[in-house]
Order: C-alpha cells, then structure tokens, then sequence
C-alpha cells in the first residue's frame, strides 16, 4: 500500500489546500472520532477502515502521572507493526492492514471489547502486589487474566462470570480471547528473546469486525513489560511510572532491537 507523505511529529488534520489527504489507493482521511491517553483515531473514507496515531503523551495510574516520552509514538507504532505483521504471518487475525507514516498505522474498525487481557510470564506489577511473591519469580505455566477497561472504575479484576453478567464478551469469544492470548504469548516470548528481551507481562485488546473477532490496539514498551534478557533491566513503561530514569533510551533500545534488529534478520 502507498505510504502517505506526513512530516514527522505533525498531527495529520488535512491538507492546507482543503483537499482531502490520500492515505491509500481511494483511501482518505476523515475526521477526529476519539482521542485517548497515547493514540488519536481518525475515520477515514472506507467505513471498514481507521487510523491510529501515536502520541509521545504518557500516563499512568490511571493517569493521575501525566509525561512526555520524546519519540515513544514512532517507536510503539513501528514496534506494533512489526509484532502484528508477524502474528499475521503465524496465523492470528489482527485489525494491521499497513503503515502510513513513522506515526500513523491504518487498521480494520473494531468495535472493541471491553476487556483488557493479560498474559504473564514472570511475577511483576499488580501481580507482585496481589500475591506477595517476588517481582522476577517465573510463572510456570503462563497465566491470563481479564481487566473490565473502564477508566471511572480504573480497570478492575474481573473473572469469567463477571464478563458472563456484565455481558462483555459472550462465553465463546471469551474462550476464543484466552485462547489466542496464549497463542500471542507463545509467539511473541520467543521472537523477543532471539532479540534479547524477556517479555515479562503484556495486555491485549480484542474487537469484533463484522463476524470475526481481531487483536486490536497496540504492543509496544507501553503494554508490555520487557526486560534485558541478561542484566534484567527494565526497558519499559516502568521507567516511567517508577521515575528509573532513561526513560526515551529504553524505548529506542527496545526500537534498535524489535525494529531495526528484525528488519537486519
Ligand atoms: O499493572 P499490571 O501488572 O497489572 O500490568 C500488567 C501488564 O499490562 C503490564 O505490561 C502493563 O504495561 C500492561 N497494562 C497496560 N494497560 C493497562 C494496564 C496494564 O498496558 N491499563
């Protein structure tokens, strides 16, 4: 697909000239539908389609820590297009269809579901905190577990049942989400190892398109917990919310590795 021509760092809010701005072969961009705490979402003229871009914004604790990370959009929107481009290849539907600029991915529209779904490797986190066990203990068999996204609530635990009452999901996607988290996790974890990363914990979100169900959002150091296979490291979004420090370098070490190392393999 044609990669559209948009500077680097400007928001994409149509042309100077009035024009509609071309993002593919009969494709164009419409208008602003939802702005959230990393990522813009515009329609464009395809009803099936939207773009995603990137923000350097950055929250946390359901935004009550407020941040920049200089150059966290470019990094996460590659970094997404790379690990769903793959995923793709192995067989997982995600709503990924091309990249339009260092910033913006267009994607399926996905009437996403309210759910945040977490796959866990190793014990970090909120998991450290429910369980008392030891940040870096292993978790043997790899453990999913299901968050109700809702900003006012701040995200709360929820089990199979709640989703059953709340009728978030119905019990088959739900299988189907736990399913193929694991299958996410049995990809990803290898492929990041090979590039010196320990894939800690990651989230995912899902949504419907006509009957299909596809892996939606992102995963970039934002989602997912990565650390530096060897030294242990940390070379995530932690930096930020712990104030470690280094931030913007562990986002372009995660970069030079999942990107550039991917594109030299
Ligand atoms: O905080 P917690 O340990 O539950 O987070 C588990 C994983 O999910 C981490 O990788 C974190 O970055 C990610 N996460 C996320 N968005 C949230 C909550 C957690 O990406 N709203």
């Amino acid at each position: 697909m044609a990669r559209a021509a948009t500077r680097p760092g400007r928001r994409p809010t149509g042309r100077a000239g009035g024009g509609a701005r071309a993002v593919g072969p009969g494709i164009e961009q419409g208008e602003k539908m939802y702005e959230g705490k990393a990522k813009i979402v515009y329609a464009t003229s395809r009803p099936d389609l939207v773009i995603q871009y990137f923000k350097d914004d950055a929250t946390a604790f359901n935004a009550l820590k407020r941040g920049t990370i200089v150059g966290k959009g470019v990094v996460n929107n590659r970094m997404s297009a790379t690990l769903l481009e793959l995923l793709g290849r192995r067989g997982i539907p995600t709503h990924y269809v091309a990249t339009l600029s260092e910033r913006e991915m267009l994607c399926k529209k996905l009437d996403i579901i309210k759910i945040e779904t977490i796959v866990r490797n190793v014990v970090a986190g909120s998991l450290a905190k429910r369980t008392g066990l030891d940040e870096g203990t292993e978790v043997r068999d790899p453990i999913v577990e299901l968050y109700y996204k809702s900003d006012p609530l701040g995200d709360p635990m929820l089990n199979d049942e709640h989703v059953r009452m709340l009728k978030l999901a119905s019990p088959a996607e739900l299988a189907w989400m736990k399913r193929t988290a694991r299958r996410i996790n049995a990809v990803l974890r290898p492929h990041l190892h090979k590039h010196g990363l320990l894939l800690v914990d990651f989230k995912l979100e899902f949504g419907r398109a006509g009957k299909r169900l596809y892996l939606g959002d992102e995963i970039s150091p934002d989602t997912c917990r990565l650390w530096d296979a060897r030294t242990r490291e940390k070379l995530d979004k932690d930096r930020f919310r712990r104030d470690l420090g280094g931030v913007e370098e562990a986002y372009q070490e995660v970069y030079r590795r999942v990107v550039e190392g991917a594109r030299a393999s």
